[in-house]
């Protein structure tokens, strides 16, 4: 049993709302600081981002105990549904029989979330901006205004749950040795809405990842529990593609109308949408260290932002969390141990999770479409189905195990390697379930899993 503390948390998003209701199981006082409006008094402005949520994200719920409240907010999802031009709808298998991601509507989730941290007896302190903070005291200070009066507070230990522009984090920056990067990617991303039919049922299949690949640009949808579904455009925003070239309603038009023909009369207010909402810019954020010695604790977002392709910044958030318990488990109330440790265990994770979701963006866009990379998945599936102990699909380590993001990214590498090799073959569109492919990864497998233990 820890010593009960008293910590504050920077952020009430998704992640620092589960830190709080963590912590409060473990007896904690815990004070939730953020700068906006309680989400739950907030009215939506037609923007839901949808997330969705895989095994990491319901591992860390279920050991918070708020997994069967959560479930009640999200839709299974079992399967990506490709919408190709000029081809019939098609659908991919995202894993097992019974395996599924969850769409879930991120405004509802984090109001969920808050009312059950305040129910563990969490205090949320609205609007109120932290601005700086003395690392080495744990001491907060927030205020209307930057040059305005702060107020002061103390506490034992500050978590940042503050997002991928952390205020928290941008203290520790200024100490020596702490490595910090940023990149933004040349894509942006825009919502748009696919209301519901009349009689409130979805006008896509609700149970499936909607893709649109489109090579440098693709549409995604993901159903909402009242008949909506929330689209995501992502597209370059210059080039001859891009948002940059869509400044006119008519221009907006005319690429849905070549692009996504089945689905733009689907999209509500297409044009008006298109120019109302904003067009946003994703971001890779990578530091370290993540601590301060037993007082500082960088959490979610704040600590390793990732681009989405993967489905992964909340669930790798939300998995920060649950090793932090454990470690609170194993320490009690020796601190330093536990941010040690955290740090040293999640940061190989947050990076191979970067990496995978960077990858991702080529995978679905691009290849998602491409018959080379059907073919592979194929066989890939084929051969897992088979050997399930020998072959975990990468997208399945990533999201449906609780493996680490780093041994799936190395995994991953090592199956992409052998199906290289494989696709070389000859005839293989006809040979491709043949025992001669079998025997093929059989021995590739051999081999470098030879190698890599000799290395
Ligand atoms: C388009 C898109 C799609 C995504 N899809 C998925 C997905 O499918 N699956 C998935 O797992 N993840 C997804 N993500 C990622 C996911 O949204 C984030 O990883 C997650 O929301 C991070 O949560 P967080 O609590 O760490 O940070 P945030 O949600 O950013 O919360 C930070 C909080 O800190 C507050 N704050 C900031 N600065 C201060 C300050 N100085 N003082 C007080 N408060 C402050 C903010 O107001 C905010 O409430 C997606 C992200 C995007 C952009």
């Amino acid at each position: 049993m820890q010593e009960s503390k008293n910590i504050a948390i920077i952020g009430s998003g998704l992640v620092g709302s589960l830190l709080a209701i963590y912590l409060k199981k473990r007896g904690h006082r815990v004070t939730v600081f953020d700068r906006r409006q309680d989400v739950r008094i907030v009215e939506f402005s037609g923007r839901s981002i949808n997330l969705a949520m895989s095994n990491r994200g319901w591992n860390a719920l279920k050991k918070a105990g708020i997994d069967r409240e959560i479930r009640k907010l999200a839709l299974p999802l079992d399967k990506r549904a490709m919408h190709l031009n000029d081809q019939p709808l098609y659908f991919q298998k995202y894993g097992k029989d019974g395996e599924a991601i969850y769409s879930i509507s991120r405004g509802i989730l984090n109001r969920r979330m808050i009312d059950l941290a305040e129910e563990a007896g969490a205090v949320f302190r609205f609007e109120e901006k932290v601005w700086d903070i003395e690392l080495s005291e744990a001491k907060i200070y927030t205020g209307e205004t930057e040059k305005g009066e702060w107020l002061e507070y103390q506490f034992d230990h500050v978590f940042g749950a503050d997002g991928a522009f952390s205020r928290v984090r941008h203290k520790m920056q200024r100490q020596s040795r702490f490595n910090y990067s940023q990149e933004f990617i040349d894509v942006g991303y825009k919502e748009l809405t696919i209301p519901a039919n009349e009689n409130g049922t979805h006008k896509l299949d609700n149970a499936s990842f909607h893709i649109w690949p489109r090579g440098e640009f693709m549409l995604i949808a993901m159903p909402n529990l009242n008949g909506s579904f929330t689209c995501t455009l992502f597209l370059p925003f210059e080039g001859e593609v891009s948002f940059e070239n869509l400044k006119t309603e008519k221009q907006a038009e005319d690429f849905f109308s070549k692009y996504f023909p089945d689905i733009k009369d689907d999209i509500s207010d297409l044009t008006r949408d298109f120019f109302r909402h904003p067009t946003s810019a994703m971001v890779t954020i990578k530091c370290f260290p993540w601590t301060y010695e037993d007082k500082i604790a960088l959490v979610g977002d704040a600590a390793h932002a990732i681009v989405p392709f993967y489905g992964q910044g909340m669930n790798a958030g939300f998995e920060d969390i649950s090793v932090l318990d454990d470690l609170m488990e194993k320490y009690e109330d020796d601190w330093n141990m536990i941010f040690q440790e955290y740090q040293v265990l999640r940061k190989p994770d947050g990076d191979a999770i970067a990496e995978l979701s960077f990858r991702n963006f080529i995978e679905m866009s691009q290849k998602t479409a491409s018959p080379e990379f059907l073919l592979r998945k194929k066989i890939e599936k084929h051969f897992s189905e088979k050997y399930p102990k020998k072959w975990i699909p990468l997208y399945s380590r990533v999201t449906f195990s609780d493996k680490s993001y780093a041994e799936a990214l190395a995994i991953g590498d090592r199956q992409r390697a052998i199906m290289d090799q494989v696709m070389k073959l000859e005839n293989l569109e006809i040979e491709w379930d043949s025992a001669g492919v079998e025997n093929l990864i059989l021995n590739l497998l051999k081999e470098k899993l030879r190698n890599y233990s000799s290395s």
